[in-house]
């Protein structure tokens, strides 16, 4: 068994490296967990991902919170990744459109000060 924390996880990424979990079935587990997201095997592997893949679902948001340095509106993504799991992330670029390719990108937002990056995805 593979284990890779949560801190870990943000830390890789923050380097541009993106890692998941695999289980011997092949499902992708990404962020990481303590089993898999549709088995429950704890026979977990780490692997690279490549961080590209498909918008699933986006929603704008127009509330400001003190919690969340970016301006309004900001468009949520979910993205599902080219090797399986998915990702939720701030879409960056022009109009959103379901299914269209991106990339993720791990940042600090304009005046963050957390440890662990935000999520980006930018159009592919
Ligand atoms: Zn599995």
């Amino acid at each position: 068994m593979s284990q890779l924390s949560i801190d870990s996880f943000f830390e890789q990424a923050r380097g541009g490296k993106l890692v998941g979990l695999k289980c011997p079935m092949g499902h992708v587990t990404v962020p990481p967990r303590h089993s898999c997201r549709v088995c429950q095997s704890q026979d977990l592997q780490l692997v690279v991902l490549s961080g590209k893949g498909r918008i699933v679902f986006f929603t704008d948001v127009y509330v400001k919170s003190k919690e969340f340095p970016l301006d309004t509106p900001y468009t949520l993504a979910l993205v599902a990744l080219e090797e399986g799991g998915h990702l939720m992330g701030i879409l960056r670029g022009a109009a959103s459109k379901h299914g269209a390719r991106v990339l993720v990108k791990f940042e600090d937002a304009p005046g963050d000060s957390g440890k662990w990056p935000r999520t980006f995805f930018d159009y592919a």
